[in-house]
């Protein structure tokens, strides 16, 4: 007898009433589809649990991902035995040489009341079991090493211990899809990865100039956004040219304006590539008070040529923090890579930190943008990254 299964905890998304059978059904695929490497595997999902059959794959790599995907609350490796009490004393003692410690707890419950023995019956003659069968092993009911919980219900016996916490959130796709802002840096990756966690799917914008901006710099972008596939779902990355558009804000603008005008276009091509993919709102790593882009007066006049709704999920965080997150989303030695990406390039000796919005209408009002914005979004290049965990998988259109 060994581990045949891994139970899977729903946790806040079996609070969403109706929405449940859906967002269980986006759960399902995006486990599924994560866990695709593995052929013999098989997932149900119920109302109250999912079960990922294991048919014989090996269990440590699948619990592995199985935390990197948002929706799912806890885990557990579990056995499934008939309802038998000789079959389920075996399975018992199984599960617990398993284990490491030298305390446990048996928790038994029966939702089948059909089965003769009682839960408090059942837990005396499983530990009897246990203890007679083991050396080393003592029962402690307020602080076991292990917690051994069988579950007795119409169709079989269910054996679990150790429970292992997910990521919890909801599952990616659930609500919706946002445009993020991905620039190489360490915020707008963590930004993506915050949104992920509420269920939204990503797909991301990012602006490069060549020959300025090196391959590296995009495969490093690249890179970032294959990272986010990790957390349950495809990643679609839109690579814009902004060479020539940058070039023209600096020739035809103040020089301490050029940032600021550089964002607003930013925007406005952001908000056309949402509207073309069905995207309702833009997601950027902006955070107060970082750099002279991050000003209140700053996004007051960069937020002025859109009324899509903007997440912006660090704006209150402290850049530590938004580190920590960075390097245990694998992010970090990503981003700190040394390549320059356009806003690096271009920037100004001394950027406008408080940009009045009155100002930049009337520095960008002689300078016709159109012919340009058109010609960057018509050359657009479109990266999809798989969240199937398998390299030979993605759409990389470098190594092609
Ligand atoms: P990051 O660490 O994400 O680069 P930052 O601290 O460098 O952020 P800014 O350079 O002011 O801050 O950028 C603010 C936000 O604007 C970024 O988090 C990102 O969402 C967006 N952004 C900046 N540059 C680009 C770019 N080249 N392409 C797409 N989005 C960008
Ligand atoms: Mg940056």
């Amino acid at each position: 007898m060994k581990y045949d299964h891994i139970l899977v905890r729903y946790g806040e998304l079996a609070l969403k009433g109706k929405n449940k059978k859906t967002f269980i059904q986006i759960l399902k695929r995006n486990v599924e589809k994560k866990l695709s490497a593995y052929t013999n595997i098989k997932v149900q999902a119920k109302r109250d649990h999912m079960y990922i059959l294991l048919n014989g794959e090996e269990h440590e790599p699948i619990l592995k991902e199985c935390k990197d995907i948002f929706g799912i609350q806890s885990f557990s490796l579990a056995m499934k035995v008939e309802n038998d009490e000789e079959k389920i004393k075996d399975a018992a003692l199984q599960a617990l040489m398993l284990e490491n410690g030298n305390t446990f707890k048996m928790t038994t419950k029966r939702p089948n009341k059909n089965f003769p023995v009682r839960s408090q019956e059942m837990n005396q003659i499983l530990g009897g079991h246990l203890l007679r069968n083991t050396d080393d092993w003592s029962v402690n009911v307020h602080n076991p090493d292990v917690e051994l919980r069988v579950e007795i219900r119409h169709d079989a016996t269910y054996i679990t211990a150790k429970k292992i916490q997910g990521k919890g959130g909801l599952p990616v796709g659930s609500t919706g899809k946002t445009l993020l802002l991905l620039s190489g840096g360490i915020d707008s990756p963590v930004a993506g990865y915050l949104t992920m966690n509420r269920g939204v799917e990503i797909e991301a914008i990012h602006f490069h100039s060549p020959p300025f901006t090196s391959d590296r710099a995009k495969q490093k972008v690249e890179d970032l956004a294959r990272v986010l596939t990790k957390y349950g779902g495809d990643v679609k990355l839109h690579l814009v040219p902004f060479t020539e558009i940058q070039q023209k804000i600096f020739q035809e603008a103040p020089e301490n304006y050029g940032m600021t005008i550089m964002r607003r276009l930013m925007l406005r091509i952001s908000e056309m590539v949402a509207k073309q993919n069905d995207i309702l709102s833009i997601t950027t790593g902006e955070s107060l008070g970082q750099v002279a882009s991050q000003t209140m007066e700053s996004m007051h006049t960069i937020n002025e040529v859109t009324n899509y709704p903007i997440i912006r999920p660090l704006v209150a965080m402290d850049k530590i923090d938004i580190i920590d997150i960075s390097k245990e989303i694998e992010a970090y030695e990503i981003s700190i890579r040394p390549y320059e990406d356009c806003c690096t390039i271009f920037v100004p000796k001394s950027p406008k930190t408080r940009p009045k919005r009155e100002k930049v209408n009337e520095f960008e009002k002689p300078i016709d943008f159109s012919k340009d914005i058109e010609k960057a979004l018509s050359s657009i290049e479109t990266v999809t990254f798989s969240a199937k965990q398998s390299d030979e998988e993605d759409d990389f259109d470098d190594l092609l």
